[in-house]
């Protein structure tokens, strides 16, 4: 279980970290603890987590995988995995968010979470921003996908909300649910490109 590198940021005055394992990086440092996460919580981001990782195998060459759940219920609304061969907008939190669209329209967002395999990229979170799409969960670091192969742009998904801080203010951003678990899926995807034949034209191709 990676849970102990979870993050969370509640509002931007109180950029919050729990339970942080030996060996976290610098990226990940413990800030403070979150009033509002329950002892509970962290069993259900993980049983959450996992969903995504399901979608995720999907694509076994770029494991990004999501669900938006509702807050309330627990009822899993969307779904999508990366299907950047058929469009290079179609990171797995986009396609789950058009799954959401067209299941339930463009309106509340503020009721979700998005669970995703990697840490959303400034496009993604570009795309929250535009939903108020308040609460998000990852697994992978940004580096650490990059680690595997995957280009990456330099900027966090909390750098990337800041910059949307006049009209975006997130509930939970939080990075490393089941982090083992989906760090091995992007580990295994490495592998999997290089044996592959297209693993040339993958080198683009980000979350
Ligand atoms: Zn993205």
């Amino acid at each position: 279980m990676e849970f102990g590198r979870r993050q969370f940021v509640g509002g931007w005055g109180a950029m919050v970290t729990q339970a942080v394992a030996p060996g976290t990086r610098p990226h990940d440092a413990p800030r403070a603890s979150p009033a509002h996460e329950d002892a509970g919580a962290g069993a259900v981001h993980e049983r959450f987590m996992r969903l995504a990782v399901e979608q995720a195998r999907r694509n076994p060459a770029f494991p990004f995988g999501a669900v938006i759940v509702a807050v309330r219920t627990g009822e899993i609304l969307a779904s999508g995995v990366n299907a950047t061969e058929d469009s290079p907008v179609l990171h797995g939190e986009v396609a789950a968010m058009n799954d959401y669209v067209r299941r339930h329209g463009n309106h509340g967002w503020a009721g979700t979470t998005l669970y995703t395999t990697g840490e959303p990229c400034p496009m993604c979170v570009s795309a929250m921003a535009w939903a108020d799409l308040r609460r998000v969960v990852w697994g992978s670091s940004i580096e650490e996908i990059r680690r595997t192969g995957i280009h990456q742009m330099a900027l966090s998904a909390r750098e990337a909300a800041a910059c949307a801080r006049s009209f975006y203010s997130p509930d939970m951003f939080l990075g490393g649910v089941l982090a083992d678990c989906t760090d091995r899926l992007f580990q295994e995807a490495r592998r999997l490109r290089r044996r592959g034949a297209g693993a040339a034209r993958f080198g683009r191709e980000g979350m």
